[in-house]
């Protein structure tokens, strides 16, 4: 589980976010690509969830 404290501040603010610990796999990416983005070498959220089967898929 992502820790706020460590929490990338590439993230749109919100609910979902990553944190410091991602390495990039684009495992995000490639599951929700309409929430998760790449920047300074991580993943980060661009988009909150609003879908509920992208929640699902994500979760
Ligand atoms: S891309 Fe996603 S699954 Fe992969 S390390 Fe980063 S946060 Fe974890």
């Amino acid at each position: 589980m992502a820790n706020y404290r460590q929490k990338l501040s590439g993230n749109i603010d919100g609910d979902y976010f990553v944190d410091d610990k991602c390495i990039n796999c684009d495992n995000c990416s490639e599951l929700a690509p309409e929430v998760f983005t790449e920047k300074d070498g991580f993943s980060v959220v661009f988009q909150q969830l609003v879908d509920a089967d992208v929640e699902e898929r994500t979760l």
